[in-house]
């Protein structure tokens, strides 16, 4: 599945809900979640993500390897 890290924070695009064939993305106050179930894989958020937030969950930089457990955290949150 594909994760949102920190470079999301605050941002105020949502270029990549609008994309998502599978309407994965979970918006909270200040961050969107990928849920990592209903990924597909299909790499359309990245290109189109300004802050350039979103990795595959095996390319996630080392400092945001706990996004991974957030993604799924908040997604089922909201
Ligand atoms: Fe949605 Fe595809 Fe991005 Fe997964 S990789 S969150 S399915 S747009």
């Amino acid at each position: 599945a594909y994760v949102v890290t920190e470079p999301c924070i605050n941002c105020k695009y949502t270029d990549c809900v609008e994309v998502c064939p599978v309407d994965c993305f979970y918006e909270g106050p200040n961050f969107l979640a990928i849920q990592p179930d209903e990924c597909i894989d299909c790499n359309a958020c990245v290109p189109v993500c300004p802050t350039e937030a979103i990795y595959p969950d095996d390319e996630v930089p080392q400092e945001w390897a706990h996004y991974l457990q957030w993604n799924e955290y908040l997604a089922n949150q909201w």
